[in-house]
């Protein structure tokens, strides 16, 4: 398991500028309507009115001992998440000025499903030891464990507070303030041995009855609401019994000082190794609310405790209910082809006809940083129901992952990621077998209620630094409407200029004199063959070679020219024609293998005709193909420079926005161009507002 930090990048999003916009712009509207994107950077509109599922039955877990999961307690209970009254808040609009990130971004309206504390977070942690049992590590290993950054010792990956902070966008910083260790008065054996909590309850007591003249309590109810956000007990040892004891758990008080309730805390064992899985874990229910995600494997650290050392990250959904992320929202009208990376948005479709509740979420995830123990790549799909409390073993979860290998399947198995695999490759969305999601691949995937989805997904890229996917279906449509509106080429299937160069060398050999003529050549998209017609300047060609134009069909030798200048004389294409791969090398029509670019030439007309391959270039590529005449001892080479064309890219925050291109055009949303890029490739002095690039 690596080491390395940052599984995500530390941009931060600012949700002001995030309005929903639609896209059915009159400028890209050519041959047929689509839609470019529709986009709501919207948060959850929840209310918070649920109630809890009294009968939870946890005899499955009990059966299955390898999966010991930390717990949520509530009055000496497990439960599967808070109940209502015991659910976390954090009151963003009271913040104390966290001073993190809220200078930038106006606090908003609170309306994350769960609680979403923002900025610096101060959180308390109370160290306690036993006769039995001494502190094995001192205060100051415990203050680096949790708050040092790059803290990597015994392996760990960064402190707690690296965790949160790389997993929240560099949005959460949560610091602990330590205190210890207080020596307990009974022996480790006497807590362990109670009856189910109540060892740990009695603990917790003695510890805060410690605590209390050296602590001001009130200091770690950062949003001052009466309520604490955030308090540790850590104890000297390993917890011993699941369910029992001192068991690593998230529980419930009704203790109150300094004025504060201390509504929820967490206990965590410290065996004399570090590890920061428990404690991320643990911060997840007590801080945010968060169920432990049964049936649901490796994909997020509320679900299997898949590493201790470097415990996987927090899963999009809820990093984009955070606000850590935007919420990209599609509907069933959308057309968009997509290029995301790892992490960086959760795109939602939500359910019709519950919106509030019912959705299905995707991202890009890769198994780099800290989803390094995901054993697959690509886009990973989750339904979610919240008016489902918890992660039950039933049929039915609150959270579960869409299977990509449940393609044809009349059931996905939501037992199949736990305990083992815990997370397999074949889960995620990519090129090759699993290129795409829609009702009809997808039979056992339907809203709870029994309908379709109506989703539907399709291009799926391969994983890469980004990965490409097509929403609505039919993106290479959009993606050849939007290139015939560039201007430069609207009036023709090509533009191309040509320059005739002086001779850069001759062969000595047999003392050829070869003479360059270069054609750049913009091609469109084209799923049949579709070409670009190109006049070769027979008059110019004449010339060199001695001879009349009509001459030229029958007196010269035809060529196709390899990379490096070599000539051939086999013919692919069609007639006097060649078929060309990525590198220009001369090569055999076969849509299954690497031909690429082709030019007919007809020398009667001295005209070309250059296409492609349907479906194995994309906008932007570029290729360099050569062909020649030779006549006597002079030749005529044609290079032919064929660029598929430029597609757009949306600008959704003109401040942030990456270095592009120079000279690239922006368009504002109405498809009026606004300016070009610098020649720095910074975007020229634009107002806040979204913005469309044409890419070169
Ligand atoms: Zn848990």
């Amino acid at each position: 398991m690596g080491t390395s930090k940052n599984g995500f990048d530390k941009k931060k999003f600012n949700r002001n500028t995030l309005h929903p916009i639609r896209f059915p712009l009159p400028f890209f509207i050519r041959n047929s309507i689509f839609f470019l994107n529709n986009i709501f950077y919207n948060r959850f509109g929840f209310g918070s009115r649920f109630s809890m599922k009294k009968n939870v039955l946890f005899l499955c877990l009990l059966l299955l001992p390898t999966m010991l999961f930390a717990d949520i307690v509530y009055q000496g209970k497990r439960v599967q998440a808070w109940p209502e009254e015991a659910r976390p808040t954090f009151n963003n609009q009271r913040a104390d000025k966290p001073s993190f990130l809220l200078a930038q971004i106006p606090v908003t309206q609170n309306k994350s499903h769960y609680a979403a504390p923002k900025g610096k977070i101060y959180s308390l942690t109370l160290l306690v030891d036993f006769p039995d049992k001494v502190a094995p590590v001192s205060i100051g290993d415990v203050k680096d464990w949790l708050n040092k950054e790059g803290f990597n010792k015994d392996g760990c990956n960064g402190s707690v507070r690296d965790y949160y902070l790389d997993v929240s966008n560099g949005q959460l910083d949560i610091e602990n303030e330590v205190f210890g260790w207080y020596r307990a008065k009974h022996p480790k054996s006497w807590y362990e041995n109670l009856q189910g909590y109540t060892g740990s309850d009695s603990l917790m007591k003695e510890v805060f009855n410690y605590f209390d003249p050296l602590v001001d309590f009130s200091r770690y109810d950062n949003d001052k609401d009466g309520t604490t956000e955030a308090i540790n007990i850590v104890y000297a040892g390993a917890g011993e019994t699941w369910g029992q004891g001192l068991w690593p758990h998230s529980g419930w008080s009704s203790e109150k000082r300094d004025g504060v309730k201390l509504t929820h805390h967490q206990m965590t064992d410290m065996p004399g190794k570090f590890s920061i899985y428990v404690f991320v874990h643990e911060s997840g229910h007590m801080i945010f609310g968060w169920p432990d995600l049964y049936w649901y494997g490796d994909y997020c650290t509320m679900g299997n405790r898949a590493h201790d050392l470097n415990p996987v990250a927090i899963n999009d959904f809820y990093r984009a209910d955070q606000g850590w992320i935007p919420f990209v929202d599609v509907t069933s009208n959308d057309v968009s082809l997509e290029t995301t990376k790892p992490g960086e948005v959760c795109y939602r479709y939500k359910n019709p006809a519950r919106p509030d509740k019912e959705g299905l979420v995707w991202s890009y995830v890769q198994n780099k940083g800290r989803n390094s123990i995901l054993k697959g790549s690509g886009l990973l799909m989750q339904h979610y129901d919240f008016s489902i409390e918890g992660n039950s073993a039933s049929d039915k979860l609150g959270l579960r992952i869409v299977h990509a290998s449940a393609a044809g399947k009349s059931s996905d198995n939501v037992k199949d990621q736990w305990p083992n695999p815990g997370s397999d490759a074949s889960t995620f969305f990519k090129s090759g077998t699993y290129s795409e999601f829609s009702d009809d691949k997808y039979p056992a995937i339907r809203w709870y209620n029994g309908a379709k989805t109506g989703l539907k997904i399709t291009d799926i890229g391969t994983p890469g630094e980004t990965l490409t996917f097509c929403v609505g279906g039919n993106c290479s449509a959009q993606e050849s409407s939007s290139s015939s509106a560039v201007p430069k080429s609207s009036s023709s299937n090509a533009s191309s200029s040509s320059s005739i160069q002086n001779p850069p060398s001759s062969s000595s050999q047999v003392e050829i004199k070869i003479q360059k003529i270069a054609f750049d050549v913009a091609l469109k998209l084209d799923n049949n063959y579709g070409y670009a017609s190109l006049d070769l300047k027979g008059d110019d060609v004449a010339k060199i070679l001695g001879i009349s134009k009509s001459e030229i069909a029958s007196k010269v030798k035809f060529y196709g020219v390899e990379p490096d200048g070599t000539l051939n004389s086999r013919t692919t294409g069609e007639g006097t024609g060649h078929w060309f791969d990525k590198d220009g090398k001369i090569v055999a029509w076969d849509p299954n293998g690497t031909s690429m670019i082709y030019s007919n030439v007809d020398l009667t007309t001295m005209t070309t005709k250059i296409g492609h391959m349907p479906n194995k270039v994309k906008a932007g590529d570029s290729f360099v193909i050569k062909q020649a005449l030779v006549y006597g001892s002079k030749q005529v080479t044609f290079e032919f420079t064929v660029t598929i064309e430029q597609k757009t890219i949306k600008i959704v925050n003109v401040r942030k926005a990456k270095i592009g291109k120079p000279g690239n055009m922006i368009f504002n949303a109405l498809g009026k161009p606004v300016g070009v890029r610098n020649a720095n490739g910074t975007l020229p002095d634009l107002p806040k507002g979204i913005y469309v690039e044409m890419v070169k």
